[in-house]
């Protein structure tokens, strides 16, 4: 490819629409240009980018024994209604674009294809005999985010490998998911990315074991906790820890605890109350109350408890919810804190916030008119622990010092709430602490087990002859993203520094000076012997001044640059590494064979498997 033909538009600076090093990097280097929010176009190089990522995630799911297809995104809202995600994906904070045909029939443009597959597979696989099977797509999903970003980070539309694998049992059911944990492994090592595989919320997902891979960046919106051993890594929407000890209260329980009334007037926020007090802020209960929405149009209030240096992990919350109502009332479609003007618009007296405590009656909420009249009460560990505490006294201006559970009257069943920090100790070995670090999240595998098998009753016919929900997994890879991700893992100040084995281009070839015949014609020579040995070059045939050309080389990143300049009349010129160090002069006769040796060594990948 010359570049004269490649339709390269670069840009001297940083887009105002991009915040993160990689973003700006594709668009001014001309590889994406945006259409809308989260909605990019790939132009030539990017596509080209894709492909090859593409092609390596197609070799690493064909070598584990994986079937490619590729399945409708218009899917019929029927098949959703089966699975009971029809209203979590479209109602409330839902992200599935959806739309009506002419005949009024609804459907949902394809954010993840569980329901699409599973039927096929009730329809196609009728015997243990078939099983297991493992189906695979890389196609453009579309969810409707909320908070679009970061360019191909978080898009709308965006490319997916998506595969799903049906069993006859449990245990092949986790061979598979193992095999395809160490391809996810070779396929990021072969890109060139250095991933993490953490332990992970399986989210709307739904089923039991999951892990995320990470590719570990600065810029990721996903904070990693892991242990310096190396035993423990989890996204933190799912880790888990010991937390701090708490501090006992210097004034032990009282006799009664129910607590002695503290005048504390402007100590609304647990830091004033500290301080004003000169109490630690393990020592205190604090409340939350919020409400949560579910499909059936249940609005349940709920006050949740947490000791004082603890924040809520509204993953682990929402799982809760799920687990206890996602039966009788449907999805779960939002979690909102309760505000004084929500409490008004229900016709309820204001309450004091700041000053709350978990005894708080239910008779505040008697008569809310679309609420239920209780709270769903829900105390984490933490709190539910603590012998004797200082929490609110329900009136503004006062808490109640030495208070107990039992003293208040409540008997809570503490479940874990709380998100796990930087610093805790880990459960496996509480001499080591979780330490933090931020990653993208490049690719996600799920155990499914019969959560949509049983929903949609896809059945197989069992050995015994009895009829069985298949079991099931999922694996996903964002192909888009993951492009993305290892710019942001590979740039310097003056570009791009791609991984080869997914570079748009391999070697680029300039003539310094274009208009000198001599350094025109070698140029020419070595590209087309370069073509003909097999090597993705680009020429770069801009009679632009050398200068320009090898600014537009650093930042579009291929990784080798071969510069014909004055040398070429003694038949010389110079091989540059774009990742760094002295370029090499070589006679021309020698580039080639160079080139492909060192070229043929770096498709393999160039990280050990993670
Ligand atoms: P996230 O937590 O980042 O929203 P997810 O957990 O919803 O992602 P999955 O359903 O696990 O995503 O999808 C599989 C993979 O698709 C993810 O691991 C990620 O790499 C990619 N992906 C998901 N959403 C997007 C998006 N909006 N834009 C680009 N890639 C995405
Ligand atoms: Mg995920």
């Amino acid at each position: 490819m010359r570049v004269s033909r490649l339709m390269l538009v670069t840009l001297r600076d940083d887009p105002a629409e991009a915040e993160i090093a990689s973003h700006k990097l594709l668009l001014r280097a001309g590889y994406i240009r945006r259409l809308s929010p989260g909605i990019y176009a790939y132009l030539p190089l990017m596509w080209r980018v894709l492909r090859k990522v593409a092609q390596v995630v197609r070799e690493e799911m064909d070598r584990a024994g994986a079937l490619e297809t590729l399945l409708p995104q218009l899917q019929p809202a029927d098949l959703w209604q089966r699975s009971g995600r029809w209203a979590g994906y479209t109602a409330g904070e839902g992200i599935m674009f959806h739309l009506e045909d002419r005949q009024g029939r609804e459907f949902g443009l394809g954010p993840t294809h569980e329901e699409v597959i599973t039927t096929l597979a009730g329809d196609l696989l009728r015997s243990y005999r078939q099983l297991p099977v493992n189906l695979y797509q890389i196609q453009t999903k579309f969810r409707d985010e909320i908070r679009p970003r970061f360019g191909l980070m978080r898009g709308r539309e965006f490319i997916m490998k998506d595969a799903y694998s049906f069993h006859a049992d449990e245990q092949s059911l986790q061979q598979a998911y193992a095999e395809m944990d160490g391809a996810y492994r070779r396929i990021f090592a072969r890109c060139g990315l250095r991933a993490v595989a953490v332990e992970a919320d399986s989210g709307a997902i739904g089923g039991s074991a999951s892990q995320e891979f990470m590719v570990t960046a600065e810029a990721g919106e996903d904070l990693i906790l892991a242990s310096s051993d190396g035993r423990y890594a989890a996204n933190q929407e799912r880790a888990i820890s010991l937390p701090p000890e708490a501090v006992p209260l210097a004034a032990g329980p009282l006799a009664s605890g129910a607590g002695e009334l503290l005048e504390t007037p402007d100590q609304a926020s647990i830091d004033s109350l500290c301080r004003g007090q000169g109490l630690d802020s393990t020592q205190v209960v604090k409340v939350l109350l919020q409400l949560a929405r579910f499909e059936s149009g249940l609005q349940q209030p709920l006050l949740l408890v947490l000791r004082g240096d603890q924040q809520l992990n509204t993953v682990k919350l929402a799982n809760g919810l799920n687990g206890r109502f996602a039966e009788r009332h449907g999805a779960l479609l939002a979690v909102e804190p309760l505000s004084p003007e929500a409490l008004e618009r229900q016709g309820l007296a204001p309450l004091p916030f700041g000053y709350l405590g978990p005894q708080l009656s239910d008779a505040v909420l008697a008569p809310a008119r679309d609420w239920q009249p209780h709270f769903l009460r829900l105390v984490d560990h933490t709190a539910a622990d603590l012998p004797c505490f200082v929490c609110g006294a329900n009136q503004p201006g006062a808490h109640l010092l030495g208070a107990s559970w039992s003293g208040l009257g409540l008997t809570p069943s503490a479940l874990d709430l709380r998100a796990a920090q930087p610093g805790d100790r880990c459960l496996h070995d509480p001499s080591q602490r979780l330490e933090a670090s931020r990653g993208i999240e490049v690719g996600h595998i799920f155990q499914l087990g019969r959560k949509y098998s049983t929903a949609m009753e896809a059945c197989f016919t069992t050995e015994a002859g009895s009829q069985e929900p298949f079991w099931m997994g999922c694996y996903g890879i964002g192909v888009s993203r993951l492009a993305q991700a290892a710019v942001e893992q590979h740039h310097d100040a003056h570009g791009i520094c791609w991984p080869l084995p997914i570079a748009p281009f391999e070697v680029l070839v300039v003539p310094a000076n274009g208009a000198d015949p001599v350094q025109g014609e070698l140029a020419e020579q070595l590209y087309a012997e370069l073509q003909h040995a097999g090597v993705d070059v680009l020429l770069d045939d801009r009679s632009e001044r050398a200068g320009v050309k090898f600014k537009d080389g650093d930042l579009l990143g291929i990784p080798w640059r071969v510069v014909v300049g004055r040398g070429a009349a003694a038949g010389r010129l110079e091989l540059v590494d774009r990742r760094g160090g002295d370029p090499q002069d070589l006679a021309a006769a020698e580039l080639v064979p160079h080139l492909v040796e060192c070229i043929g060594r770096q498709r393999q990948g160039l990280l050990p498997p993670c």
